[in-house]
Order: structure tokens, then sequence, then C-alpha cells
């Protein structure tokens, strides 16, 4: 007797009518017309199951933060730190720490069960990192939350970042973060990428650090960054966020950059809601776009996640942390419309993303965790074209949040009818 079976069910490698049986909180079976009895059945019947959306790039310490202590007149990153400094003295712990827990909860129900969160370290009484290491407990049963120790004012620049940074990690923050591009010059940009990188890899623990977020096409700190990682031998342990400035590089330069990118195993995490609204603010016309070169990074094996990395704060003040939002804005920013391109996408908010995370047992085969979510959509495509409603979102085993199909009644003429606009609604007449 299965706990849990989900039938009829479209994979994104494109096999249909396919079965999932789910036993506690494992996948056991992923195949046609599987027999066994099950305590609760699920009809997916046409309908996209995936393993849940991760958003690799977010920052809980401010989310949801809009309005205080003022809104960001100008909508510019700088307008948005100075913010973020007049909103620090006024944190505390119980507000960051509920206002966190708010936008895990909006996850769960856009069937996002994975984040990563730069948590700012410049603050020597550290609220934010006991108030997201609390949540990060009390959260896992129903989403994994992975923290980044993120110097926020600059490594170099703040006196007593170093300190704090390894008090985060004692305290059991699981990644390595940084800001090279906003440390003082280009010197100390680097020398913090090697300091930071190195005590990673004395600790055994994860690397993401902020990297290149500028128009600077002369900003090289994932460069640093790379070769870093491979003096270390940290190859597939380390991310380079933002890395806007790639966008404005010169062509032969990045032609060599690419290469060593993937070489040193570094993944890239780009935020196309932030970057394109964020970068090229320096510009005329034409207006830079900003976001890194997904498109070319994908084309030559590096592995690349988005994430969303505001939500309702100083620098963003729309989002409602919906992933496939996401996906939809990188496609377009990205000029992704390509069907493969599409479909990669997607995967850089799923498959991509726990590659990013070095998270275990994400997919739907047996033995995988039993986390999954059932979209109103067919495929991928259709998922991100329509930001699909997630009608059931799956954590080990069991149901975590429904959402109601989506559709319109229409009153048309003498007759009522309901439209959803899926593929499979251009079929009714
Ligand atoms: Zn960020």
């Amino acid at each position: 007797m299965l706990d849990l079976l989900i039938r009829g069910a479209n994979l994104t490698d494109g096999r249909t009518g396919i079965d999932i049986a789910i036993q506690g909180s494992r996948i056991t079976a992923v195949e046609p017309d599987i027999t066994a009895q099950a305590a609760r059945t699920i009809d997916a019947t046409g309908r996209l199951v995936c393993p849940p959306f991760i958003d690799s790039h977010v920052h809980l310490d401010s989310t949801l933060s809009l309005g205080t202590p003022r809104l960001n007149e100008s909508g510019t990153l700088l307008e948005g730190i100075a913010l973020w400094g007049e909103l620090k003295p006024l944190l505390t712990q119980e507000a960051i720490y509920d206002r966190a827990k708010k936008l895990c909860l909006w996850s769960m129900a856009r069937g996002t069960l994975a984040i990563r969160s730069h948590v700012d370290i410049c603050d020597d009484r550290l609220l934010a990192v006991d108030a997201l290491l609390a949540l990060r407990k009390e959260m896992s049963p129903y989403l994994d939350i992975q923290l980044v120790a993120f110097p926020q004012d600059g490594f170099i620049r703040t006196p007593k970042s170093r300190e704090n940074l390894l008090r985060a990690l004692e305290k059991g923050v699981d990644v390595v973060g940084g800001i090279p591009h906003f440390e003082r010059t280009m010197a100390d940009g680097a020398a913090s990428v090697a300091a930071l990188v190195k005590i990673a890899a004395d600790r055994g623990v994860l690397v993401d650090m902020h990297c290149d977020e500028s128009d600077d096409p002369l900003s090289r700190h994932i460069e640093t960054l790379a070769a870093e990682t491979v003096r270390h031998g940290l190859e597939g342990r380390v991310a380079g966020s933002h890395l806007t400035s790639m966008h404005s590089m010169d062509n032969y330069y990045v032609s060599k950059l690419i290469p060593l990118i993937r070489e040193a195993g570094v993944a890239a995490i780009a935020n196309p809601l932030i970057n394109i609204t964020l970068q090229g603010r320096h510009d005329t016309y034409p207006k830079r776009r900003g976001m890194t070169r997904v498109k070319e990074l994908m084309a030559a094996g590096v592995t690349v996640a988005f994430g969303h990395d505001c939500v309702m704060d100083p620098w963003y003040p729309l989002g409602s942390h919906d992933m496939l939002e996401v996906a939809n804005m990188a496609l377009h920013v990205g000029q992704m419309t390509g069907v493969s391109e599409i479909k990669s996408c997607f995967e850089a908010v799923t498959s991509n993303a726990a590659k990013t995370l070095n998270l275990a047992g994400y997919g739907i085969a047996p033995g995988c965790h039993a986390d999954l979510i059932v979209l109103q959509a067919e495929d991928a495509i259709e998922a991100i074209r329509l930001q699909a409603e997630r009608l059931f979102v799956i954590r080990r085993g069991k149901v975590l949040a429904q959402t109601p199909v989506r559709e319109a009644t229409l009153h048309f003429g003498e007759t009522k009818r309901t439209v959803d606009f899926t593929r499979s609604d251009l079929l009714n007449s």
C-alpha cells in the first residue's frame, strides 16, 4: 500500500502518462500504469509534475521591508544601499524573523522549497544571522534554507567583517559570501576574493559571492573567483552571483573568461528581475540590459541558475516570490525564445539551481525526496508562459500547499463557458 500516488503526469523530459509512487518521504517508482493501491491518489493527467522550484539568490534579512523607513524614490541600487543603511539600526531580530517567515510561506505556496539567502554580517550584533538561523530550523520540515555570510558593506572596508564572518560560520551559516566590486579598489576586491575563498577552503564550506554587480566592463572579479576556486580545488562548490559586468565586457575578453569559469566549475547565478531594473542606470540610450550572458554561459556548459534576489525591499518594490516570473523575465531579457532555450530557463529555477546549491535527493526518480509540484500546465514552456498555478505542492510525501485551478467564466451571449489560457483550451470550441 503506497502513501501517495500521482497519476498520469507529464515530466520535463517529455514523458507523458507517468505515475509516481510515494512511500513515506521518498519516491519509490516513476513509470506508467502503477497498479499498487495508495492511501491517496492525485490525478495529474496531462499536467506537468516537476521537482520544486529553487530560489538560488535572495535576501531574507531585507525582504518585505518595503517602505521602512521610507521608499526608494530614485529606484537605484545606490539609494537602495543608503536606505538599507538607514534601516539597519532600526532592525530587531523579531522583525527580521517575522518578515522572512512570511516570505517562506509565500515560497511554499509558489512551490519553491529551497532558498539560498544571503545574510548581512556587517552589523556586529549579528541579529539577522540569529533570526535566520532560528527560521532555518523552524522551516526545515517544509523548505530548505541555505545561508550565505554576506559582508554587505565590504569585507576589507568594514573593520570587523572578518571576525563577524567567522562568528557567523561558527553559529552554523553554510556558505561564504563576498562583494568584491564594492571594495574601494580593484586590488582590494581581488584581495577580498582570495581571502574569502581561503576561509571557505579551510572550513570546507561552499562559496557564493555577489560578483561584478555593475556595468563596468573592466570589473574582473569573476576571473579572480574562478582562479582562486581552481587554486583551492573547490570546483563545483563555488557560485558567482549577478556577474552583470559581463554584459558590458569586451567580446574577446569574454571568449577567454567563459572557458575559465567552466573549467573552474563555478556556477553563475543571474537575477533577471533585479538586473534589468538596476543596471544601465547611467546610460542614456541605448540602455544596456545588464543581465549576464546567460545564453552563452549555458552554451559553454556552465551551470546557470536564477534568483529572485529582492521581494518588496529597498531595491525592488515588486514581486511575490514566483520563480516562474523570474524565468519568464530571464528569457525575455536574454532573448531566449528558442524551444530548448525556454526549457533551459525552466532548468535554471529547478535542476541547475539544485546543482548550484549542492542539494541531494532532488528530482523525479526512485530514491529522490518526495518533493514535487503539480502545475496547471502541460509542459515547462506553458508553465513559464502562464506562470501557471501550483495546484499541489508536495514536501516529503505530504501535501504542503494547494491552489485551485485558475479559470475565468465568461457569460457569453446565451452561453456560459470558461477559459484557462492553456494549449488544451485552444481545442475547446
Ligand atoms: Zn543579492
